[in-house]
């Protein structure tokens, strides 16, 4: 197998919105930068396939428009578990550098006539959400860091980071297609690879059809979680509404243009479940469906056929932004959302923050460093981050830290640990080996299918420790998950990746002996949301026995008397 060796000043793993941000800031710093990424730069990540909203206060004059409503907002819908000083240095801070970020790569949140497209939803107090056409937003992005002068290795997998004396040092990978091996030695390293997306079973039953990307494995928090870094907000499932039978970001358009959920009866219902009704937040809608559902008052459908001919003709514009096929979808069904009713269901579950201001994973200051020296984290894979806004302004932002980490702090990157390169290299391609008899497919069914049992809209300290134990048996068959290519050796990390997160938040789970968030943490056994005793974050980490400790950790929070959703 050949070997590659590189060297530069930040290494980013993940080439979606984060990294692509944070490469071009610590390019414009004058660094040298290398993205990793396991797909293509043009077309990986979430948005791939194109966007449609960006959350942002703008300052125009009402109280709501500033960033004091937003970070009241921010405490009171992230009960506790989000930290208000990272939001105002990572996000206030850095939000008119992301809008202008649009411009600059030529995907404005404008219209023609120089206004934003504005819409409410999910509990903001005002139109926070800009809709726009991100269609082309991927490629305009990936276009922009090449015409840096980024170094881009597409298609490579990243492995494992390198840590030299406590400080990360680099990071090791393959080629997804021809099995090179690659080091990469730098004075700083992003971690930004997008979450843990296919955790749970599918309701559609297909694995890779899910509403969030499915390259996105958690791999970043356990390479993360295994050099010591501390993760943060793992306990949480975050699921969605989605057309019945297709899987597809649009919640969002659908509620914001004034799309109504309605019941079997043909009752609207979300006034039971949130007082905000159909503007409450996104986990209250997962609720009021699952509500409805269960007293035998479904199908549950969105109603759309109110809306005006020009907003309705809005709706249908945008929907296909996200995800060109769920037009076709509608097509192929014969729902006219004009005429009919569409019936939903809730998505599969994934690991993430509850809600659009309070993400999940690598724990992160405002810096957007973590605990590890020369480990810094943005996007979806950092706890204080969720959704569009937060990875562009924390991108941003880490490129700014790391650059002034790398360019001042380091006059050479600290040397790469030979013996841990040795180690992974060996690790990493061992289940090329013949003799394996496991395929990843059937080893992410069963842990999926543990999951889904055990973690999902309804907990008890009981189930979660069946499901920890049923994890340690699966555990024991992972030097058995075979590879053929080296497509399916990516697929057994994943898969790999995927048992560490499980198991992280199994134990985030259970230490909260609460309950929050509704179904994102529902304990059977604990069904009370206790402020007094649990407001702020379950932190894991890895103790230097190998097991996972958990505490709970307070944040710059307001008092609990201001809370409440
Ligand atoms: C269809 C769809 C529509 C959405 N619409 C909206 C919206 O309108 N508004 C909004 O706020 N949010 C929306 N979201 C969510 C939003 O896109 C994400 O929150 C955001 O893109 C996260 O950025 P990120 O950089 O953390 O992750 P990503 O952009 O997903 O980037 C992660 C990158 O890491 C790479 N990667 C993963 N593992 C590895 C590895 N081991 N080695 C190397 N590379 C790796 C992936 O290939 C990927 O390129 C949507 C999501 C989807 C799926």
């Amino acid at each position: 197998m050949n070997e590659q060796r590189l060297q530069t000043d930040i290494l980013i793993i993940g080439g979606g919105a984060a990294g692509l941000n944070a490469a071009i800031t610590a390019r414009q710093a004058g660094l040298g930068v290398i993205v990793m990424d396991k797909a293509v730069i043009e077309r990986s990540g979430h948005f791939a396939g194109g966007i449609d909203h960006f959350a942002a206060y703008l300052e125009t004059g009402p109280d709501w428009d500033t960033s004091d409503a937003y970070l009241d907002f921010t405490a009171r819908s992230s009960r506790g578990a989000t930290d208000l000083s990272v939001v105002e240095r990572v996000y206030c801070s850095e939000l008119k550098a992301a809008i202008q970020r649009f411009d600059d790569v030529g995907c404005t949140l404008r219209r023609k006539d120089g206004t934003f497209f504005r819409t409410q939803s999910y509990g903001q107090p005002g139109p926070w959400w800009i809709n726009f056409n991100g269609k082309r937003l991927k490629p305009l992005l990936a276009a922009a860091v090449r015409d840096a002068g980024c170094k881009i290795l597409d298609r490579v997998v990243t492995a494992d980071l390198l840590v030299n004396d406590g400080q990360v040092c680099g990071a090791a990978g393959f080629h997804i297609r021809t099995g090179i091996f690659y080091v990469v030695q730098a004075k700083a390293v992003l971690m930004t690879t997008g979450g843990t997306n296919r955790l749970f079973q599918n309701p559609t039953g297909l694995s890779f059809n899910i509403w969030m990307c499915p390259a996105n494995t958690g791999d970043g928090e356990a390479m993360a979680f295994r050099t010591g870094a501390r993760l943060a907000n793992v306990e949480y499932l975050r699921m969605t509404v989605i057309p019945r039978g297709f899987s597809a970001a649009g919640l969002n358009a659908l509620v914001g243009m004034g799309g109504k959920l309605i019941n079997g009866k043909g009752e609207e219902f979300m006034e039971r479940y949130d007082p905000l009704g159909m503007k409450g937040p996104r986990y209250k809608l997962v609720q009021g469906v699952l509500g409805e559902l269960k007293a035998h008052r479904g199908p549950v459908y969105v109603d759309c056929r109110h809306l005006d001919p020009e907003a309705l003709q809005h709706l249908l514009t945008t929907l296909g932004y996200d995800k060109d096929t769920l037009p076709d979808f509608f097509a192929q069904k014969g729902i006219d959302l004009g005429r009919d009713l569409l019936e939903i269901a809730t998505s599969e579950g994934m690991q993430g923050g509850p809600n659009e201001v309070c993400g999940s994973g690598v724990k992160i200051d405002g810096d957007c460093a973590t605990n590890i020296p020369g480990l810094f984290a943005a996007g979806n894979s950092a706890d204080q981050c969720r959704s569009l806004h937060m990875a562009f302004t924390s991108g941003i932002h880490a490129g700014r830290s790391m650059s002034v980490f790398a360019g001042k702090n380091m006059k050479n990157a600290i040397p790469v640990p030979e013996y841990q390169v040795k180690d992974i290299r060996k690790r990493l391609f061992e289940p090329l080996e013949a003799e394996r008899t496991v395929s990843w497919h059937e080893f992410e069914d069963v842990l999926q299918r543990i999951l889904s049992e055990g973690m999902g809209p309804a907990r008890s300290g009981w189930g979660m420790k069946i499901a920890w134990q049923k994890l340690a048996d699966l555990e024991n068959w992972q030097n058995q998950v075979r590879a053929e290519t080296y497509h399916d050796l990516c697929r057994t990390q994943e898969v790999y990746n995927m048992l560490t997160v499980a198991r992280c938040m199994i134990t985030a789970a259970l230490h909260r002996k609460e309950s929050r968030f509704g179904q994102c943490h529902y304990r059977l056994d604990f069904p009370e949301t206790d402020d007094h005793n649990w407001l702020g974050q379950i932190a894991v980490n890895r103790a230097a026995n190998g097991r996972i400790q958990a505490e709970l950790v307070p944040l710059n929070q307001r008092p609990p008397a201001d809370l409440g959703v």
